[in-house]
């Protein structure tokens, strides 16, 4: 029998392949057939996705929770930002995920493979032959989103491991309703840890423990800090609905790995999708998406997930290597920063569309001595 050939093989379907589906078939475009090979035989609820938005967007519809205000504290002192323009928005992974498929069995250009895992790709001329432990295909073309681990420069590196539960408590005395995105920064052996506390409303929330460390730390040591965490947010009688670990990368991805073939593009985490300074990456991810779509409406050969400003790489270039020299007192750090930054400057730069101004404030914002210290050190360094 022959192998089937598609205009694009898309490799891996998490949120970067997901979303481009997305983008497709939102816009109508059917002109080209996309195959997606993801190895995972079923969807779970694995993760959820939060960022800052403008209140009225176009992800209206798998938005489950937003919030006005967000806080970060350091040794019981709050610093709590509100914006009147963006939410702190909330999307739970299983939606996301259940939605996408459900669009792409309505579709006629897209087919969704579980449970195939690619093997290997073989260049045949102009395309190529994806082989997965169940069948072959040909591509014109190839999207690759699986992570990989090693692709990362050794320098500045860090990594964000964190644990999540997401908890049903039979009642809370203190209600909040706003989303604690560093709360109790501190450091333990060396590592900055923080707690991550969103109310979701009916006696739910989701509480994780993060930490930015040289090495990833394991599930069984989050675990215990996590109901440390827990008990001294007086959560009793609680049950666990779901539980979210990840290890996310905080780095640079080497360029020289990618393929100058013009028919192999990278996007997701795999692409750089992932924000260095902060690991944050679903708008990144989704606007890669929508400039595709544009892209194929137009007729014009896709792109891989996009380079990242000059200015942005530098600041986060920057403040990775602050971080990694001074993780003893990266509390204090976040906290100065934190205390001093404008909301809405913060979050433009969170979301990597910051102005002129921002990045002005921004630089404002961090702790001088420490800044103009790894400043005059890179300096030094680069006269050698
Ligand atoms: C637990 C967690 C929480 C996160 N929370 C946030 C957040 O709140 N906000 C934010 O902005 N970012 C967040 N991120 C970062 C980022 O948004 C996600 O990692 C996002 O899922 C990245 O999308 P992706 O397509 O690159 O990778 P994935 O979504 O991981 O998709 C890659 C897919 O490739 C598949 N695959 C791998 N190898 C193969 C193979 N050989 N063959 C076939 N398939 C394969 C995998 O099974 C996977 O489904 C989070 C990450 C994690 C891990």
């Amino acid at each position: 029998m022959k192998n089937q050939q598609v205009d694009y093989i898309v490799l891996g379907g998490g949120c970067s392949a997901l979303s481009l589906a997305n983008q497709i078939i939102d816009n109508n475009i059917d002109g080209y057939s996309f195959l997606i090979l993801e190895s995972r035989k079923k969807y779970t609820d694995d993760k959820s996705w939060c960022f800052w938005l403008e209140k009225d967007d176009n992800l209206k519809n798998l938005i489950s929770k937003s919030w006005k205000s967000f806080s970060f504290s350091l040794k019981g002192t709050i610093i709590k930002h509100r914006s009147n323009k963006y939410y702190y928005k909330y999307i739970r992974s299983i939606e996301f995920y259940d939605k996408s498929v459900k669009k792409i069995k309505n579709s006629t250009n897209i087919s969704l493979n579980l449970g195939e895992k690619v093997i290997k790709i073989i260049s045949k001329k102009k395309k190529y032959l994806v082989c997965t432990n169940k069948k072959k295909y040909f591509a014109k073309n190839i999207i690759d989103t699986r992570p990989k681990q090693n692709i990362y420069l050794k320098h500045p590196f860090l990594f964000q491991s964190f644990l999540g539960y997401e908890i049903k408590v039979n009642k809370y005395k203190s209600n909040f309703n706003f989303a604690k995105i560093m709360d109790n920064m501190r450091v333990k052996h060396n590592n900055f840890f923080f707690d991550y506390i969103l109310p979701m409303g009916l006696n739910k929330f989701l509480i994780e423990i993060t930490s930015f460390s040289k090495n990833s730390i394991s599930v069984n040591t989050l675990q215990s800090m996590l109901n440390s965490t827990i008990k001294a947010n007086n959560f009793q009688n609680y049950k666990v609905i779901r539980k979210e670990y990840g290890v996310i990368p905080m780095g640079f991805i080497k360029e020289n790995l990618r393929t100058n073939k013009k028919n192999y593009f990278y996007a997701g985490t795999l692409g750089g999708a992932v924000r260095p300074s902060s690991g944050y990456a679903f708008l990144r991810i989704q606007k890669w998406a929508i400039e595709c779509a544009n892209l194929l409406k137009n007729n014009k050969p896709l792109t891989s997930h996009q380079k990242e400003k000059v200015i942005i790489k530098k600041l986060d270039m920057l403040f990775l290597k602050i971080l990694i020299k001074n993780l003893n007192i990266a509390p204090y750090i976040f906290f100065t920063f934190l205390k001093r930054i404008p909301t809405d400057s913060f979050i433009r730069f969170m979301n990597g569309n910051a102005r002129n101004f921002d990045y002005i404030k921004i630089i404002y914002s961090m702790p001088k001595r420490i800044f103009l210290k790894t400043l005059v050190f890179k300096f030094e360094k680069n006269e050698k």
